[in-house]
């Protein structure tokens, strides 16, 4: 198939990119490049071996986005663009729901001007209810929409209802949810990896920014909650298993919308990721305990067993496989894709 990747260039996207092209569909990227880099993007090209066509719109352009895709053909839709800071969407949430609402919409009635049916979208964890975050391994059928506790998060979950309603009135549209936990690592090459822009909010990028001496310190976001050690615990997965995820939903789709968890099922804690970390690289991580971020939950675990099931999938990639690959990319490009 020709497969159309929305926000193909950032950090999940190129990886699903290569996993793409290395089962044998085409790539047309839709980025903005407003959060990625074509460098990422040439990477894959080399990587695969493989050239991906590239057009540069921003999505929540209506006129220049159906404008750019009007003598494009394609097969099937993964769409991962949009903006996706927590913290910034609370400082801008109109910018978050006009960017990720808007992106959407375009993007669906585009599909119906092409008579494309078959949609993967890029959905979160966030999605799930605050209260059901107490249950020990969230699986798909726990509540989710309600209590979201920032603009970011209910972009996911508003999205996700956007593209049911439409799915109603559009009873041939065939429509995954993917609902990713917490993505780490990079493809083993160290060739493509996260570069995030600023400050990283996310721990993973922190700690390996830590470790090769661009920040002083990682901060410890509480060490009392009522975890196996007291800090948060989380579902971390190996990028190349989420991209791998987004194939088995491709080959899984059918008419109707399902959503699926993407995890591993279990679940590492704060200092389970340094310690991990730290044997990976060989760097010490530094860290410092300060109070509770607001908004985190103590842990947040997905049940995996509907996507096991239902698509095949499983993650099979350890978590000190995700430390080995992210300290290969870290370490080869210590200013991400700038450093080149
Ligand atoms: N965290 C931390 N320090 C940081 C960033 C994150 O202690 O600088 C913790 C955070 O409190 C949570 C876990 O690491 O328990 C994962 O946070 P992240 O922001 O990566 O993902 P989230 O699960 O919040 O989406």
């Amino acid at each position: 198939m020709r497969i159309l990747l929305t926000g193909g260039a950032g950090y999940i996207g190129s990886h699903v990119a290569l996993v793409l092209l290395e089962a044998g569909h085409d790539v047309l990227v839709l980025d903005d490049f407003s959060n990625s880099s074509r460098e990422a993007i040439e990477r894959v090209e080399e990587l695969t071996g493989r050239s991906i066509d590239t057009i540069e719109c921003d999505l929540a352009d209506q006129a220049a986005s159906s404008a750019a895709l009007r003598d494009e053909a394609f097969d099937a839709v993964i769409h991962l663009a949009g903006l996706k800071a927590v913290g910034e969407s609370v400082a801008q949430p109109s910018r978050y729901y006009r960017t990720n609402l808007v992106s959407t919409l375009n993007l669906l009635d585009i599909m119906a001007e092409h008579g494309v049916t078959k949609l993967v979208f890029s959905s979160s964890a966030t999605v799930y209810s605050p209260a059901a975050e107490g249950v020990l391994n969230l699986d798909e059928s726990q509540p989710s929409g309600t209590g979201i506790t920032n603009p970011y998060g209910w972009t996911k979950a508003m999205n996700e209802q956007i593209i049911r309603d439409v799915q109603t009135g559009r009873p041939e549209l065939e429509a995954v949810l993917l609902r990713y936990f917490n993505p780490v690592g990079a493809h083993p090459s160290g060739r493509i990896g996260e570069d995030p822009a600023g400050i990283p909010n996310n721990l993973m990028p922190f700690v390996t920014q830590v470790a090769i001496g661009r920040r002083d310190h990682l901060a410890v976001f509480g060490d009392q909650y009522p975890t196996h050690d007291g800090t948060g615990v989380r579902d971390y997965i190996h990028v190349m298993d989420l991209a791998e995820g987004h194939l088995a939903a491709l080959d899984g789709l059918r008419p109707g919308v399902e959503a699926y968890n993407l995890g591993t099922g279990d679940g590492q804690s704060v200092l389970d990721i340094v310690k991990a970390f730290s044997a990976a690289s060989g760097q010490e991580v530094r860290y410092e305990v300060v109070a509770p971020r607001p908004g985190d939950v103590a842990r947040a675990v997905a049940d995996p067993a509907k996507a096991n099931r239902e698509l095949g999938w499983r993650a099979t990639r350890t978590i000190e496989d995700a430390c080995r690959d992210s300290w290969a990319w870290q370490s080869q490009n210590p200013n991400g894709y700038a450093g080149r």
